[in-house]
């Protein structure tokens, strides 16, 4: 070996303290055996060990998978790291040149290596707590700190021995000690604020003052959005950087008396004790600002916002967990929303959130029971007066329901992952139907679908349109697919490679309630739809501009090669106005109703749209 040990230069005075403590080869001590276990699983090591660093030896009074008791001194990294106060870090310790050829790297594999100095009552470094792994790496703040606070604790261990000696030095350590203990039992160890039980006391003590109106206590509940792909996408080392991150952002971004705290994983909270009318509201502006900041992790940049929810102190509210539940229930309100925003908990909150989860267990319970079907309006061709297609609209037989529509209904059976059953029966159902029209001899006639973005965006919906025309017999001709306009599909993303496909085996598409979404000329332009449906806004014509309105949209579809539908017809004069604006086709309760069963066969012309054409 190359290099010795540094030697201190108070090495007299330190081996005196060590000697002083009267620890030197004594049997092991559960309390210790604690402490270095703990070191082992808090900075997830293989080896730790308490180390006492001897004239020419380092010897372990405690340790975990350490290859012997003691070292040599040269050999030893502990020897190093008593040489200042803070924690010492050894990455690799096979390309750092004071340890590459120590025989507890070449010999026992050690690469990585931690230690915090055992700072005696005189200030001399006499040993250390330790942590030891085979693989080059390194440890969080966090960590380190831990590892400084266990060393505390083992010192206080230590000089508990003498007791006698020195009475006063040892309730010294022994406070210190309790100190960090309390520390960690009100604490969160990844982040460093408070841990869900303290905060939760520091709730509960503000009862009696909230009561008495002397202050307006307020909390808000910070949850991240999509925390577990941050994890998923980059890695748990990553997440905890995340985590670490944004609690010191939150910790800036409070005032001095409010408390900051980790309730679990992802989710966060800031009690303020006496909040004004609209402090809450603009903390947590300030805060979702600067949670959007990205967060840098070894040359990456990592993105993530955060909803969040606000409570106040009110009559219903008894304890910390109402207050924590009520925040929560906001937090969660403010996702249903989108996310990356703030909600404050009313009673409008608690409404809409309880008739959510009613629609949940309603939509869930009509969807396993099969208590779904089928109703079809027609869609008349406003040339011939013919029905040229009928648009199934789903319904359901279920007394006592919720009062949803079909949208709605389509929407939560989204949220609870139930959409695609929900696709398979409209699908099959109505090609079933149409294709039993038809052979009926009503060959013409086509039957249309409505399907969401997410449905879209799911793999399966081109298998269950193949299915269900195998299956039926249907021609693809027969059907048409109704999309409503939506931001996801104005990116050409994986939706508009579904509608392609499904264009390529013949099927076609419509694009519904035109005008109300996010449908640009851009998306027109980049696919080619077969028709475009009005939605029903555009259809009352009551002044020149409506209907200088309605004859662009008109014009619009057709220099685009589409067909255009106009649905929400109530009216004669609408109808009319249709006629004279070039409309093809139209639909609506003037017209003709949706309705159960097989849709009527072989209808003849409209008599209402044959009137106009004979007055032309
Ligand atoms: P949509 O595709 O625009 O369907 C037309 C809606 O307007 C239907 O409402 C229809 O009953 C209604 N309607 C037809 N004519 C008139 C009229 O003259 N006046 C008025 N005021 N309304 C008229 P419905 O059945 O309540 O459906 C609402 C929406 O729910 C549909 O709008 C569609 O977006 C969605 N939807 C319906 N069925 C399904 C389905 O099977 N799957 C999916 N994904 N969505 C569906
Ligand atoms: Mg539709
Ligand atoms: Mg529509």
């Amino acid at each position: 070996m190359v290099m010795r040990a540094p030697i201190p230069t108070n090495e007299h005075e330190r081996l005196d303290a060590l000697l002083e403590l009267e620890v030197l080869d004594t049997p092991p001590d559960e309390r210790l055996d604690e402490i270095v276990g703990l070191a082992a699983d808090l900075c997830g090591a293989p080896m730790a060990a308490l180390s006492l660093v001897d004239s020419h030896r380092q010897w372990f009074k405690s340790h975990r998978n350490m290859p012997s008791t003691q070292t040599s001194r040269d050999a030893s990294f502990c020897a190093h790291t008593i040489m200042s106060d803070s924690v010492m870090v050894v990455r690799d310790a096979s390309t750092d040149a004071r340890f590459f050829d120590s025989p507890l790297v070449t010999d026992e594999g050690f690469r990585f290596y931690a230690g915090a100095p055992l700072i005696s009552a005189d200030g001399y470094a006499v040993g250390t707590i330790c942590v030891v792994d085979t693989v080059a790496r390194t440890i969080e703040p966090w960590q380190e700190k831990m590892l400084q606070i266990l060393a505390c604790q083992a010192m206080a261990q230590l000089r508990l021995r003498q007791l006698v000696d020195d009475h006063a030095d040892v309730l010294d350590d022994l406070d210190m000690a309790n100190r960090n203990l309390n520390f960690l039992a009100t604490h969160d160890p990844l982040t460093g604020v408070l841990n869900r039980r303290a905060v939760t006391d520091l709730i509960d003590g503000l009862a009696t003052a909230n009561a008495s109106g002397s202050v307006s206590s307020a909390v808000m509940f910070i949850d991240l959005d999509h925390f577990k792909d941050v994890n998923d996408a980059y890695g748990h080392e990553a997440g905890d950087r995340v985590l670490v991150t944004i609690a010191d952002r939150i910790h800036l971004g409070a005032r001095g008396d409010d408390a900051v705290a980790r309730l679990a994983s992802d989710e966060f909270v800031v009690v303020i004790p006496n909040a004004v009318p609209y402090a809450a509201e603009a903390l947590a502006r300030r805060l979702l600002q600067a949670i959007a900041v990205p967060v840098e992790h070894k040359g990456m940049a990592i993105n993530v916002s955060a909803s969040i929810g606000i409570a106040r102190w009110g009559d219903h509210v008894l304890s910390a967990g109402d207050l924590l539940r009520d925040a929560s229930a906001a937090m969660n309100y403010a996702k249903l929303e989108g996310r990356n925003r703030t909600v404050t908990f009313e009673d409008r909150v608690a409404n809409e959130l309880t008739r959510r989860l009613d629609a949940h267990s309603f939509v869930r319970h009509v969807v396993r029971s099969g208590a779904l079907r089928l109703e079809f309006q027609p869609l008349w061709s406003l040339s011939t007066g013919e029905v040229i297609a009928h648009e199934a609209l789903l319904r359901w037989d279920s007394p006592g329901a919720p009062v949803i529509g079909p949208g709605e209904f389509v929407a939560t059976a989204e949220e609870i992952g139930l959409v695609g059953e929900i696709t398979k029966f409209t699908i099959r159902e109505a090609c079933r139907l149409a294709s039993r029209r038809r052979a009926a001899g009503e060959m013409s006639s086509a039957v249309t679908v409505n399907i969401s973005s997410v449905q879209l965006e799911r793999d399966e919906v081109i298998l269950e349109v193949a299915t269900a025309l195998n299956d039926s017999g249907l021609d693809p001709s027969g059907l048409i697919l109704e999309l409503t306009e939506s931001a996801k599909l104005a990116e050409s993303g994986p939706g508009q490679a579904t509608l392609r496909e499904l264009q390529h085996m013949g099927v076609r598409i419509a694009l519904d309630d035109f005008g109300t979404g996010f449908a640009s000329l851009a998306l027109l332009r980049s696919f080619p739809f077969d028709y475009m449906k009005i939605d029903r806004s555009f259809v009352t014509v009551q002044s020149e501009i409506d209907r200088d309105v309605l004859r662009s949209l008109v014009q619009l579809g057709h220099s685009l090669g589409m067909m255009v539908i106009a649905e929400g017809i109530e009216e004669p004069a609408a109808l009319e106005q249709l006629r004279e604006v070039g409309c093809d086709v139209a639909q609506g309760y003037l017209l003709g109703r949706p309705g159960s069963g097989d849709p009527p066969q072989h209808m003849a012309p409209h008599p209402l749209i044959a009137g106009l054409a004979t007055r032309d």
